[in-house]
């Protein structure tokens, strides 16, 4: 099928949720991505964080399929080897105590609010159930994530929402004290806002929240959907601020490109979810959990502790263009004139740049983490003529 054969087609069968690129990718390698017409992309999307080893790489491809021939499902009445492994390795690499496994973010932010909710309940009674969120923040298209998501522009059409958020102002912490009250459980954040426009949250802030958390015995519930496994230079972005949440919600790059999220909890909490209280059918898959401890393999094989040299390569030539560039890691915003950020995506892609635009005026880069300098100098150099008019 060409490009324009599959986009017509597409179009008139899938529905239009999606504001998509005129683009058709069929396959890669690394961070290098190629048309059914054989152009050229180099990758600094991962699609949006996902393929954090980049495409098709060796270790991914040999987990993938040898499990894919052995075992691709049991349901979660009986035990699989790559999810055991998998989540002590989590617990391992994160001091979390146990792990739930879900199939995207949004359902991993579920199953974090249903924590919260139920830890509450269990010590305090049916009445405790608030939880605080920041405004500006992103954490699903659930109903109930919607609702916790702290933009204006997700509380539309599919009324009634899910009660119970309120939503504080990031960075300020007399407005996440303020929204605190006698019927908070929960405070709830992203440490980077991604789709807010590569926003990282002070460290100051985010240990006064810890703070608040232990006073109150709230539950610090981080949002890691983007900004874990590896994105921000440490395995979680919680490890940079120096903080212990008490739960931990993460999907993007932990299958490497196959579905998968994780909801993992701290000794204060791993006990609260209790048969019959929160199930999924495709959690811990066996494929995309084998898929996920091939990312990890990758990551401790010299990837991750490359991610912050790397990030600060990028911000740095991006910077000798003249931009002012924020975020954490390989998590990148490049702040352009606001509103001009969507046509400044639109022309990066046509010329071969994958990478997302963010909040109101930033073009968002989530390379793979295992990204080459080759990779990331062919990047940079569309980068300049496009954003730099040659
Ligand atoms: C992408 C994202 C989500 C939603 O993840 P899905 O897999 O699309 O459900 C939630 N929270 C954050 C911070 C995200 O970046």
């Amino acid at each position: 099928m060409t490009s324009n054969e599959m986009i017509s087609l597409h179009d008139a069968h899938v529905m239009k949720t999606y504001g998509r690129y005129p683009v058709a990718i069929q396959s890669g390698k690394g961070a290098t991505l190629v048309s059914p017409e054989g152009k050229e992309y180099i990758d600094f999307a991962s699609g949006i964080g996902v393929l954090s080893i980049g495409t098709a790489h060796p270790k991914f491809v040999e987990a993938v399929s040898n499990q894919a021939a052995t075992l691709a499902h049991t349901s979660n009445l009986f035990y699989t080897e790559p999810s055991t492994r998998l989540a002590q390795r989590l617990c391992a690499l994160s001091g979390m105590d146990k792990v739930f496994f879900s199939n995207s973010g949004a359902e991993s932010n579920e199953g974090a609010i249903k924590l919260a909710r139920k830890y509450s309940t269990d010590r305090y009674g049916t009445e405790r159930t608030k939880i605080v969120t920041l405004q500006n923040s992103f954490h699903g298209r659930t109903v109930t994530t919607l609702a916790a998501t702290g933009q204006d522009v997700f509380h539309q059409y599919f009324y009634p929402f899910t009660e119970g958020f309120v939503h504080a102002i990031a960075n300020d912490f007399d407005s996440v004290k303020n929204a605190v009250d006698e019927n908070t459980c929960a405070i709830m954040m992203e440490l980077v806002q991604g789709e807010g426009g590569v926003l990282p949250l002070d460290v100051s802030f985010v240990k006064q929240v810890e703070a608040l958390c232990r006073e109150k015995d709230l539950l610090l519930v981080i949002d890691e959907v983007q900004t874990g496994i590896g994105r921000c230079g440490t395995f979680f972005a919680f490890q940079h601020y120096g903080i212990s949440p008490d739960v931990v919600s993460t999907a993007k790059g932990i299958g490497g490109g196959l579905p998968l999220g994780a909801v993992l909890a701290a000794k204060t909490c791993s006990e609260v979810l209790s048969p019959g209280t929160h199930a999924t059918t495709f959690g811990a898959n066996p494929i995309c959990t084998a898929a996920a401890n091939a990312v990890l393999d990758v990551l401790e094989d010299g990837v991750l502790s490359k991610v912050n040299e790397k990030g600060a390569y990028l911000r740095s030539k991006i910077e000798e263009m003249g931009f002012s560039t924020r975020g954490l890691g390989l998590m990148i915003g490049i702040a352009v004139e606001e509103g001009t950020h969507k046509a400044k995506v639109a022309s990066l892609i046509e010329a071969g740049l994958l990478c997302i635009t963010a909040g109101k005026d930033a073009v968002r880069l989530l390379p793979p983490l295992n990204i080459t300098y080759e990779e990331m100098d062919r990047g940079l150099a569309i980068l300049k003529s496009v954003l730099c008019g040659g």
